[in-house]
């Protein structure tokens, strides 16, 4: 028999989708409870990062005031790798370098702490080093969750899975199936110290500005995969990641950590990073399967937000982003439904979907619905095209008394020789399709 809720929503997860709907709901009122398994927000958590201010913006409009910002970016760097070299873009623009900064990078366990103050300031309740092992269901309908402590059953209208990648709450209850290990990718990363004035020279920056590195090529051993390398304040953070599945079948078996270790011993990423202390190192998944690979986000009584729902943009590793959103909408659609008084069935959690389709959630994760599946077809994409591309430039630029009609000849058939004109052709299509 279901027992009267104690909570208007319980919030699984202080991350920043859990913590985006916390604070949405809190700050408007409702009585929310939130559960983390973790020691404090922020200690179970693992991120590149970037914070696009944006998403947070939206929830928390001063936030620039104290949360605990690195770097403000101001370069972006698109590195394509072969094994000795790297060919790229670096877009640099003094626009970046107004505020209202754009994007800014974050050590994670600091963010999510300050972002869970807010929570906290705003009226919801935080329970730390409390897991939730199950929803409580009456018939359909998630009335609670049992947690692993004693009396650990907790009621409440609405239950938010806010839980990260992998959510097993949702699975036993049935929600989505078993993770794939072709919709996630495997992510390693350190962060490493080191001096603020060795950063500012070393990366052609000043005292908050900051660079972000983006990298495919070899570094990923022939598998789907990007590193990446930012720039904070006395620190750098620097990682690679690829898809599980790929990882699985990698004939070397090149594990993560090695992976990493290779790409910083990598001749353009190693001056970088010289001298640098490591003060963390971790690995996490993100989820990687796109639009094609998100579950029904709501029910009755419950909404999936975040990386639980597989909300990760692949094209820009967003994840953040849009879990900050992906909980906000949730929130709000709660906070409607109380408002309306027309109960938490699905019918009245539905407005989270409309919403989050007319979102630059869905809409981006829709551009790029191809795209996970046509980079992973295809590991000639990090594999032949860097090496190409690194060739194609070096023969350009060397001086060495071959004149350039020649170099170009012999530019043109290192393509043909390696990919054929019709899978030139056949690439350029694919690509097309992936980034349309
Ligand atoms: C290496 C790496 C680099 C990344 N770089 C970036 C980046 O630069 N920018 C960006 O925007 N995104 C980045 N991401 C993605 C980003 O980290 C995630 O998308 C984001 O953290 C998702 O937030 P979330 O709140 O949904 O989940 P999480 O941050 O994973 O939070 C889930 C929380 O739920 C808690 N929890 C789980 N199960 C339970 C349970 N049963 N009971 C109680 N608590 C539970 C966990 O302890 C955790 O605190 C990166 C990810 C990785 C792995």
């Amino acid at each position: 028999m279901k027992k009267p809720s104690q909570f208007d929503a319980i919030v699984v997860g202080a991350g920043p989708s859990g913590n985006a709907a916390a604070y949405v709901m809190a700050k408007a009122g409702l009585k929310v409870l939130q559960i983390e398994r973790g020691e404090y927000p922020g200690s179970k958590n693992v991120q590149g990062a970037i914070l696009y201010a944006k998403a947070l913006e939206e929830i928390i409009p001063d936030f620039r005031e104290d949360a605990p910002l690195e770097r403000h970016i101001i370069e972006q760097r698109m590195w394509m790798l072969d094994d000795t070299s790297f060919v790229g873009t670096h877009v640099r623009s003094d626009d970046y370098n107004k505020p209202p900064y754009n994007r800014y990078t974050i050590i994670r366990a600091q963010f999510d702490k300050w972002f869970s103050s807010k929570v906290r300031e705003a009226g919801a309740l935080l329970i730390c080093e409390t897991t939730v092992n199950h929803l409580i269901m009456d018939g359909d309908q998630v009335v609670g969750v049992q947690c692993d402590r004693e009396q650990g059953d907790v009621y409440a209208d609405v239950v938010i899975l806010a839980d990260g990648v992998n959510s097993t709450l949702a699975r036993k209850a049935g929600f989505h199936g078993e993770i794939q290990a072709r919709n996630v990718a495997l992510a390693v990363k350190e962060i490493l110290f080191m001096p603020e004035e060795t950063i500012r020279q070393r990366f052609n920056i000043g005292e908050e500005e900051g660079v972000v590195i983006e990298m495919v090529g070899r570094i990923t051993d022939g598998m789907m995969g990007t590193g990446f390398l930012y720039t904070n304040k006395e620190s750098l953070t620097i990682g690679v990641g690829c898809m599980l599945s790929d990882f699985k079948k990698n004939p070397n078996r090149t594990s993560p950590y090695v992976l990493l270790e290779q790409m910083k011993h990598h001749p353009s990423i190693a001056p970088l990073i010289a001298g640098g202390e490591m003060k963390e190192y971790c690995a996490h998944l993100i989820p990687e399967g796109g639009f094609n690979a998100i579950p029904q986000v709501y029910g009755n009584g419950w909404m999936i937000v975040g990386d639980s729902g597989g909300f990760v943009n692949a094209a820009h590793r967003e994840g953040s982003n849009l879990a900050m959103t992906t909980g906000r909408l949730a929130a709000e659609t709660v906070i409607s439904a109380k408002a309306a008084g027309r109960g938490y069935r699905a019918t009245a959690l539905s407005p989270y979907k409309a919403a989050l389709d007319g979102s630059f959630v869905m809409k981006d994760l829709h551009k790029y619905r191809d795209m996970p599946d046509i980079l992973h077809r295809n590991p000639q994409f990090f594999t032949t095209y860097p090496d190409l591309l690194a060739n194609a430039a070096r023969t350009m630029i060397t001086v060495d008394g071959i004149d350039k009609k020649t170099k170009k000849r012999e530019v043109m058939s290192s393509f043909r020789r390696s990919r054929s004109l019709s899978g030139l052709v056949g690439d350029a299509y694919k690509l097309w399709r992936a980034f349309r």
